[in-house]
């Protein structure tokens, strides 16, 4: 798959390439990424790339012509489709269903990094098919932003991943949160690793996990619940589960995942 980004701070992106699953696929070509920086595409002596608001008030907006050449260039880079998308805190929140439609679709990316106040509204017309948000808080600029869509994306090309069932059992794959996880030793400071998971039992291990991840989700994200899909062994176990939970401790939400020798308390 082929991801280019327009940014101020190629350098940025370049650093996400060296590293981990990300940086594999690059290496072995599952993935491209190819940098667009407006400050080439410059006509004057300061390569100026910003300037104030009209109608004043506070910073600068990205102008223009440096952005929207270097939006075009990018398109024009390679052949097929391109859809070009504004990291924004004022798009739709960017979630795995998003991830997934990205990495399944047709079109490369062209991932369009703001800074200072953002860029000006006519690019947003006339360039840019969709926007994005990472979440409720504002960024100083679009690269982090953009190095999450490329993270999630890139795990979700098949290849990028050593064992897909990984990417298959994940939070919000199943609809549901994954459950607790759990790797040596067998028990530490007193914590042990549930008893169902060393059994080799794969049923009972299945049933267990399911379970978990079904108390998870309610009691972390009980709206993910209303949009599940369940076979009819899944339907058996939801139902030999209590109706209500109590509340999950504040601590258990806080400490890093750990859950303890049990996983969820029902
Ligand atoms: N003035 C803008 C506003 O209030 O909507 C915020 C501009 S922000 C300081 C600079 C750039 O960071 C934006 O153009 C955008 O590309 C990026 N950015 C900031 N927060 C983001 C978020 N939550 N998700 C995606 N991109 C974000």
């Amino acid at each position: 798959m082929r991801i280019d980004v327009v940014t101020l701070f190629p350098g940025m992106i370049a650093e996400l390439m060296e590293w981990g699953i990300v940086g594999r696929a690059a290496k072995g070509g599952l993935l491209g990424v190819h940098t667009w920086n407006p400050r080439d595409y410059t006509r004057d002596v300061h390569r100026t790339v910003d300037d104030r608001p009209y109608g004043g008030g506070p910073g600068m907006v990205m102008m223009v012509q440096p952005l929207r050449d270097a939006i075009r260039a990018a398109r024009a880079a390679a052949p097929g489709p391109a859809r070009v998308i504004y990291l924004s805190p004022q798009g739709p929140r960017f979630d795995q269903a998003r991830a997934r439609a990205l990495a399944e679709g047709d079109a490369r990316l062209i991932l369009v990094a703001g800074r200072y106040e953002g860029i000006d509204e006519r690019v947003l017309e006339s360039e840019v098919d969709e926007e994005l948000s990472i979440g409720d808080y504002v960024l100083t600029g679009g690269e982090l932003a953009a190095a999450v869509v490329i993270d999630a994306v890139t795990r979700l090309l098949p290849g990028a991943v050593g064992d897909e069932d990984s990417v298959r059992q994940d939070s919000f794959a199943t609809g549901l949160l994954e459950y607790p996880q759990y790797t040596r030793p067998r028990e530490i400071d007193g914590r042990a690793v549930p008893e169902v998971l060393l059994g080799g039992n794969h049923l009972e291990i299945e049933e267990w996990r399911f379970k978990q991840a079904v108390l998870r989700t309610r009691r972390r994200r009980p709206e993910l619940l209303s949009g599940l899909e369940l076979d009819k062994q899944r339907r058996r176990w939801l139902a030999e589960l209590p109706a209500e939970d109590a509340r999950e401790p504040e601590s258990e939400r806080t400490n890093g995942g750990n859950t303890g020798t049990a996983g969820e308390r029902s």
